[in-house]
């Protein structure tokens, strides 16, 4: 029991009471609202409002929170000589989820005409039209004699037809949109540079149900290192890919593969175009030309010049080939092994949770009921050799 106050004994002054308690409260709710602040955005249900509390710039009139957070895996810097480029921030593990994105634009895919065009610009924000306009392009579709300033600080509506038609060009990815071929612009995605066969780290992958770009770490990156795609298929000799990119894209190619060694560089371009050649052998098989078990030595073959060049992009696709080879034949225990193979490198290249995936998983986990279960000549086909 507290003594009683007396005159010897004074009461506690009272007036420290309520600082030390209005202080209490402030600081527990602050702290409880940083808190699940910090909780929304590591779960991405922070809503749009509030992150734009948290991030500021104008990327947040562009994208939404689940979008804005890969700023914790990459940064935008300057590169020497490059122009823009992302570098990782930490260390991304293979298959990881680096970017999710969705077009600020969209268009029919093939030769975009200004009629075409002009209605789709005049709908974006004046962000999304300050992001398009930022990115690159190499040509402009210009008539003969035709003189345009892109540079303007107030476009002609012809001179943003045009750049923004070459900027299209440029940079929009392939999509499939209500069953449409379409064309993508996605500017995050965009920043991203190229490097050839296994020069490059990221695979994308379109997703049609959530309407979004998603881009996955083909391979562990360590934190600076930069993050590349492939802007061409580079499964070709040094001399075709650098053409192709500058024609195409105006820059000569520099990136670690073109910048091999003469003699390496001679031994890649022996390499790189057999995958093709073996692609087409194993082709074979679809038409009956050549047995299963042939048929998967071609794709063998090919997983061998995987392991030998480094480029590892299509794995999934080759081991879900070799799979169905299998299955057709009736080899259920190759087919079991091509599919587990299928789905590890699907995973890795589309995202463990994307229709590709789970289809394949489906597959192994009803390969019994497989319609096309042996109904070609019963054989042991072969699996992997890893
Ligand atoms: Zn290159």
């Amino acid at each position: 029991m507290p003594p009683k106050p007396t005159a010897e004994n004074p009461p506690e002054p009272e007036q420290d009471l309520p600082q030390q308690m209005s202080f209490f409260w402030l600081v527990v709710p602050l702290l409880v609202a940083l808190f699940y602040a910090w909780y929304l955005q590591q779960n991405d249900a922070m809503p749009a409002v509030l992150s734009k509390l948290f991030r500021s710039g104008e990327e947040s009139d562009l994208y939404d929170l689940r979008i804005l957070t890969d700023r914790t895996i990459f940064d935008v810097v300057d590169l020497k000589g490059k122009g823009k480029g992302l570098i990782a921030i930490r260390d991304i593990k293979q298959g990881e989820l680096v970017i999710q994105e969705k077009p600020i634009l969209t268009a029919p895919d093939g030769d975009i005409a200004e009629v075409l065009l002009n209605p789709i610009l005049q709908n974006l924000t004046s962000a999304q039209t300050k992001a398009l306009l930022s990115l690159s392009y190499t040509h402009l579709k210009t008539e003969k004699d035709e003189t345009v300033n892109v540079n303007a600080k107030n476009l002609t509506p012809r001179a943003r037809y045009l750049l923004a038609e070459g900027i299209i060009t440029n940079n929009a990815v392939g999509i499939n949109l209500n069953g449409q071929h379409s064309l993508g612009v996605f500017p995050r995605m965009a920043r991203l540079n190229h490097a050839c066969a296994s020069g490059y780290n990221l695979a994308y992958a379109w997703r049609d149900d959530e309407g979004e770009l998603r881009i996955y770490a083909l391979k562990d990156i360590k934190e600076g290192e930069e993050l590349l795609i492939s802007y061409i298929d580079s499964r070709r000799p040094r001399k075709e890919r650098i053409e192709k990119l500058e024609k195409t894209y105006g820059f000569t190619c520099t990136c670690p593969i073109c910048s091999l060694p003469p003699e390496e560089s001679e031994k890649s371009d022996e390499l790189l175009p057999q995958f093709t050649l073996f692609y087409t052998d194993f082709a074979q098989w679809y038409k009956g030309s050549i047995t299963g078990k042939e048929a998967i030595q071609h794709i063998r073959k090919i997983w061998q010049l995987t392991v030998d060049t480094g480029y590892v992009r299509e794995r999934g696709r080759w081991a879900q080939e070799a799979a169905y080879v299998a299955t057709v034949h009736g080899d259920e225990t190759s087919a079991r092994q091509w599919l587990r193979l299928a789905i590890e490198w699907m995973g890795i290249e589309t995202g463990i949770d994307s229709v590709k995936t789970t289809n394949l998983q489906f597959t192994l986990d009803n390969l019994q009921e497989h319609p096309e279960l042996a109904s070609r000549e019963v054989m042991d086909v072969g699996g992997p050799i890893l």
